[in-house]
């Protein structure tokens, strides 16, 4: 036996396990990355009592490498999508933006991975360009693979062709496009111009839909199809966003950050920009970040805590009331433990002895003023100068953090 498999084996006891489909309290095993059915005797026993564990979340939609581009310092409105990357145009030659740019692009997608990871996400689909560095064996969070994508049916310039990508994607994969993102007639009009050019299909997976209109809706449940949800960056961009209750409903609604070029900080925030809409059941919030994603996405081993799923958790602390209520409304530095294939990769310092037993090095750090150890592979200084929020607690790993920040903004 390896001792990386040797490593995996845990028995986390005495937690209620939180899915959409309903709460355990039976052990989770987790073995070789995956939770199991046994465990030999001889596996580590983690006490968890007092805890809830969650299948990490799945975050929908991203594009990892702009994290840490300023937003348009705008407060204005734009009838959709295009009209907003027009002005964005010139906010290019802005200098804090330039900087923002020159750090190189491997470390800015590490940085949107490890942002993910810090709110509990360990799987991201990013709506982006291939890069070598999303295929780094120590990247910070799964990725979706084997997809098809385009970027907008107004946008040409960037992406794969979109009927060429369509045909191109086999049918039980996804294919994913930025859809109807506006509020204006050239928004509303995209659906249907979809159906027509042959791209609407079970696999479709659009992405914002705010201009999706009642029969559009039907549409897209009618072939199968699904929407990724944006609200935090439609409502900047574009002054509101989709009633999310049909969709829902009907189990083909995933939750996606976009980036914070224009949407929230993390999937947290997002949860809880979902929460002040009236409509959706805790429930079905928890479903939008694991188990409807994980369908829509086509993840048969994500989004749930059955044997044979990724053993990628994020554990919090239970403190009454309906499980999966506690998600939502949750600070980032408030989870317990985030664990990624077995292994605890951040978590509070009490788990340190987890760390030991798992052999996972870690480094303290603060996130938000709350003390953590974070797994020693994360804790790339060129990283954490990156993330606001989260430093080291250590004097001497700070200073260099701050030198990597000042040579990034030179
Ligand atoms: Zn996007």
């Amino acid at each position: 036996m390896d001792t990386w498999f040797a490593r995996t084996h845990a028995s986390l006891r005495g937690a209620a396990c939180v899915t959409p489909e309903g709460v355990s309290r039976a052990p989770l095993l987790l073995c070789g990355g995956r939770i199991h059915a046994s465990l030999p005797a001889w596996a580590p026993q983690i006490d968890l009592r007092d805890h809830l564990i969650f299948p990490a979340l799945i975050n929908a939609h991203e594009h990892l490498q702009i994290n840490a581009v300023p937003p348009l310092a705008t407060a204005e409105v734009f009838p959709n999508s295009y009209a907003w990357i027009e002005a964005f145009q010139a906010h290019f030659n802005d200098a804090a933006v330039m900087a923002a740019l020159r750090v190189p692009k491997a470390s800015r997608l590490r940085h949107g991975a490890l942002k993910n990871l810090l709110a509990g996400t360990m799987f991201v689909a990013h709506h982006d360009p291939w890069h070598e560095a999303l295929d780094a064996p120590d990247f910070p969070v799964a990725l979706l693979r084997e997809y098809g994508w385009s970027y907008a049916l107004g946008w040409n310039s960037y992406g794969p062709p979109v009927q060429q990508s369509f045909a191109q994607t086999p049918v039980d994969r996804p294919w994913i496009i930025h859809l109807a993102e506006g509020t204006d007639a050239v928004a509303q009009a995209e659906l249907a111009h979809l159906d027509k050019l042959g791209c609407l299909a079970a696999r479709s997976v659009l992405v914002h839909g705010v201009g999706l209109r009642e029969q559009d809706i039907e549409r897209i449940i009618e072939v199968g199809a699904g929407v990724v949800w944006c609200p935090s960056s439609n409502e900047r961009l574009l002054g509101r966003t989709l009633d999310p209750r049909r969709l829902a409903d009907a189990g083909r609604l995933a939750l996606g950050t976009d980036s914070r070029l224009s949407g929230s900080r993390d999937l947290l925030e997002e949860l809880r920009h979902v929460a002040v809409h009236d409509g959706l059941t805790p429930r079905q919030m928890l479903a939008l970040v694991s188990t409807d994603a994980a369908r829509m996405l086509r993840l048969p081993w994500r989004g749930h805590l059955q044997v044979g799923a990724h053993a990628d958790l994020l554990i919090v602390e239970d403190r009454g009331g309906y499980e999966a209520s506690s998600l939502i409304g949750l600070e980032r530095s408030r989870i317990r433990a985030v664990v990624r294939e077995g292994l605890p990769c951040m978590a509070d310092p009490d788990f340190a002895d987890w760390f030991a037993l798992a052999e996972v090095d870690t480094v303290p750090v603060m996130l938000d003023g709350r003390p953590k150890l974070l797994a020693k592979s994360l804790a790339d200084p060129a990283l954490l100068a990156l993330e606001p929020g989260l430093e080291f607690a250590d004097a001497r790993d700070r200073a260099l953090a701050s030198a990597i920040t000042i040579e990034a903004r030179c």
